[in-house]
């Protein structure tokens, strides 16, 4: 069985609909699929509609941006109800930070001498976007000429403390967990960094953190072993994605994990109720 827990569709920044999403899985000979859009769940309704046809099983997920001192946490939670009350606030207070944020870092470009424009950001996000992200920017600014890839404009503007980058009162860690815990769901650290992980994993753990995502495309086979054996160690389970975009870095499929890798995901029961462990 081929599965693959970490990926997005254009609900946030992802380029195709929910629905193509499963489409371009079933083409990948993906059995199944978690679609974990940040902040949003607007997607899960369309691709779990699409899925049988398909033949894919897909799972209710979404990506918590959160903060943990100067650093953004993502926090994936899987199986969350889409209609909890927890989870409809925390989209709507994100939407509305977000909508914000980007238009303070459209005007910090402005005031460098870029001049893109907000209508350029919402061209380039699509009309179905739910989450608007720094990719969004980085489109409108490569399809405007101002740069030649993704990845100059954030080395040159959107990265972490760029010149245009723009903080957002995003949820603690703490928060982010016990959101997801509210929502039936549980609780995965998204492609922890190697430097944090030690330091970060059992603070998290100590939160109510569920489990870690171990593997990923890039992920160095001794790294993967020596964070999987810390988190089960510490009583969490491991998880693995592709945390795909779109097609343009290859199919969707090329990655995937194996049932026996990612039991807990495929065996929890969706939308049960999940007390958080702390406090
Ligand atoms: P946001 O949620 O708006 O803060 O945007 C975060 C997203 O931007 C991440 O999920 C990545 O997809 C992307 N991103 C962040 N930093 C970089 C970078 N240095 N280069 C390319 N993409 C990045
Ligand atoms: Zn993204
Ligand atoms: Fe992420
Ligand atoms: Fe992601």
């Amino acid at each position: 069985m081929r599965i693959d827990l970490h990926v997005h569709s254009h609900a946030s920044d992802g380029h195709l609909a929910p629905a193509a999403v499963v489409a371009a899985a079933a083409a990948g000979g993906l059995h199944v699929l978690a679609l974990a859009d940040h902040d949003t769940v607007a997607g899960v309704a369309e691709a779990q509609a699409a899925g049988p046809a398909a033949g894919v099983r897909v799972i209710s997920a979404i990506e918590v941006t959160a903060r943990h001192g100067a650093a953004e946490v993502h926090v994936l939670g899987y199986h969350v109800d889409p209609a909890a009350a927890a989870l409809r606030d925390h989209e709507a207070r994100s939407a509305h930070r977000r909508t914000d944020r980007m238009r303070r870092m459209v005007e910090r470009l402005n005031e460098q001498g870029v001049p893109v424009t907000w209508d350029e950001v919402i061209r380039a996000a699509g009309p179905e976007a739910a989450s608007l992200g720094r990719p969004h920017l980085a489109r409108a600014l490569m399809a405007a000429g101002h740069v030649r890839s993704f990845s100059e404009a954030f080395d040159r503007w959107l990265r972490d403390g760029g010149s245009a980058f723009v903080d957002t009162q995003f949820p603690s860690v703490e928060e982010a967990i016990a959101l997801i815990h509210d929502a039936g769901g549980l609780a995965v650290w998204a492609h922890p960094p190697l430097d944090a992980f030690d330091g970060c994993i059992r603070p998290f753990a100590e939160w109510g953190l569920d489990g870690v995502e171990v593997w990923r495309p890039a992920t160095l086979p001794a790294d993967a072993q020596r964070m999987l054996a810390a988190t089960r160690a510490l009583g969490l389970f491991p998880t693995g994605g592709s945390d795909w975009h779109g097609p343009h870095r290859g199919p969707l499929g090329d990655f995937h994990v194996r049932e026996e890798w990612v039991r807990e995901v495929l065996d929890a029961r969706p939308w049960s109720p999940r007390p958080t462990r702390a406090g």
